[in-house]
């Protein structure tokens, strides 16, 4: 699986100082589930069928990299075994992102590259927001495509491959708003090598102006507290010590069953035996409750950080986004996770040149900056997106004027990094290793504030990832740390 993340947003953290990272080779956890057919009748069968085989390459954010996992898990469950490139494969899928920018002409761009496949016999199948927003359109713009797919039918894969198998040749699953369910599976092809994802909340009913999740990704449905704490117990008996929540609003966690707060559930997760770290993200400020910071403050393996999307500084902004919460209501969830015992780091999500948005709207984003000091913002220039409010009202804010304010915003940025990031000097602190770079002959890993650490180590085997480090911090800059294992 190939998992890029949009071209378009930028994010202060992306700058060279953080050495990049190496692929690892690892094989693929797969949950026990996930274990070979053995009967008779069955391995017979595989012999004397052609092999099944699919690419798949995702697009976008962290939960259409972990959908992916799951649609992996759930085509190996049915034979498929996954290859590295279009020309090995005998299925192709896209699972695609719609969040910004024209993400369906570049995925109508991949799908023209290879139509000369479909002469071959290979099958394609657009998956995720790009599938959901344009439909069936997808089958007129390109009539080679067999399957078409948004993330609230994933459920329903098995069936559409059998579909598919038999020789259909227009098979949609476009549940969109209707589903009350949720993609849940055992067969999860986990191929981060040291992060455990889990989907607690799938959906968005939030309706941003400007923001397409709420029609590609379906109504907001969450799973029960049970079966997420069984999916974090299975991920522990696979080895993984970091569990990462997922959801477009964890935190706007329903438990259906009644039982836990999403508070509570973060404490339950984080006391499954074996975890020693827990992330959660994307939080809305809306549900951003103070007990989220009583758990953090209480419970060591929740990690300190906290990702929380502002959007804009200027209230007047925000309600034109339909963000339903002033500037003050979101400084006063900063000022309770400043008041934590243990300082949490923050980050968040800015978007500039929203349509109206004026030269004094903007100055109180630059001002909010300098009020919370995060340790990583991801500024994104407005962009028009099908189907949303947004649309309508007039994109007054030209592109140039927009990538200036992106511009002014990250540079400000950068320099507040620089001073946050600078007082870890001499710190010595835990680092989960992600991965090395034997160019530069250094292990890359996080803290558990989420800040990238580059660090020496003492022999010539490098550490594998998802192990720790403890790291005596003794260079710093903008995006990342450098140091040393102790
Ligand atoms: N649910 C999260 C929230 O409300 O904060 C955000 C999830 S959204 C998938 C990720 C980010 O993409 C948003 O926080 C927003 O900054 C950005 N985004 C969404 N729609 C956008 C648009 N039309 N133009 C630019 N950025 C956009
Ligand atoms: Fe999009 Fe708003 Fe929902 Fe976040 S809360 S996913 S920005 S509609």
């Amino acid at each position: 699986m190939i998992y890029r993340s949009s071209p378009k947003s930028l994010r202060a953290n992306e700058a060279s100082d953080a050495a990049p990272a190496v692929l690892w080779s690892l094989p693929v956890r797969l949950d026990p589930a996930v274990i070979p057919v053995t009967s008779a009748q069955a391995i017979l069968k595989s012999v004397m069928a052609p092999e099944k085989t699919f690419y798949l390459e995702t697009f976008g954010c962290q939960m259409n990299a972990h959908d992916s996992e799951k649609v992996i898990g759930t085509l190996q469950r049915e034979g498929y075994r996954q290859v590295d490139s279009e020309q090995e494969a005998g299925l192709i899928l896209y699972n695609t992102c719609s969040i910004r920018d024209k993400a369906e002409q570049k995925v109508f761009n991949r799908l023209n590259d290879y139509k000369k496949l479909y002469k071959d016999g290979k099958r394609f199948g657009v998956l995720g927001c790009v599938a959901q927003q344009e439909g069936e359109k997808i089958f007129e713009r390109a009539p080679y495509v067999s399957l078409v797919s948004g993330s609230a039918s994933y459920r329903k894969l098995p069936e559409m491959i059998a579909r598919l198998e038999a020789g259909e040749s227009r098979i949609t699953g476009l549940d969109d708003r209707q589903t009350d369910e949720t993609f849940e599976t055992e067969f999860t092809a986990r191929q981060n090598p040291y992060r455990g994802y889990i989907t607690i909340i799938e959906g968005c009913d939030k309706f941003c102006a400007y923001c397409v999740v709420p029609y590609t990704r379906g109504k907001e449905r969450s799973r029960t507290y049970t079966s997420v704490l069984e999916e974090a117990r299975r991920i522990a008996d696979l080895g993984y010590t970091e569990i990462q929540l997922l959801g477009q609003n964890v935190n706007s966690y329903k438990d259906p069953e009644g039982k836990l707060s999403f508070a509570e559930l973060l404490a339950a997760v984080a006391q499954v035996s074996g975890i020693r770290r827990v992330r959660f993200t994307t939080s809305h400020p809306r549900d951003f409750t103070r007990d989220i910071v009583d758990v953090i403050d209480a419970t060591p393996t929740l990690c300190d950080h906290v990702h929380l999307p502002v959007q804009s500084g200027s209230s007047r902004v925000l309600k034109a986004m339909a963000r339903e919460y002033t500037r003050d209501w979101y400084l006063e969830r900063i000022s309770w996770i400043k008041s934590s015992r243990r300082p949490i780091s923050l980050s968040t999500d800015i978007i500039v040149g929203f349509p109206g948005e004026t030269p004094e709207d903007f100055i109180q984003t630059m001002d909010l900056l300098a009020e919370v000091q995060y340790d990583c913002v991801f500024g994104f220039k407005y962009s028009p997106r099908p189907n949303t409010p947004a649309l309508v009202m007039i994109d007054s804010i030209p592109e140039t004027e927009k990538a200036h304010r992106l511009q002014v915003l990250l540079d400000r940025q950068r320099e507040i990094q620089r001073a946050n990031y600078s007082r870890h000097l001499g710190e010595t602190m835990e680092v989960m290793v992600e991965g090395n770079n034997p160019a530069r002959a250094q292990v890359n890993g996080r803290s558990s504030q989420n800040k990238p650490v580059n660090f020496t180590w003492p022999s010539p085997i490098a550490p594998a990832p998802g192990s720790y480090a403890q790291v005596r911090i003794t260079a710093t800059h903008p995006n990342s740390l450098v140091g040393e294992a102790v």
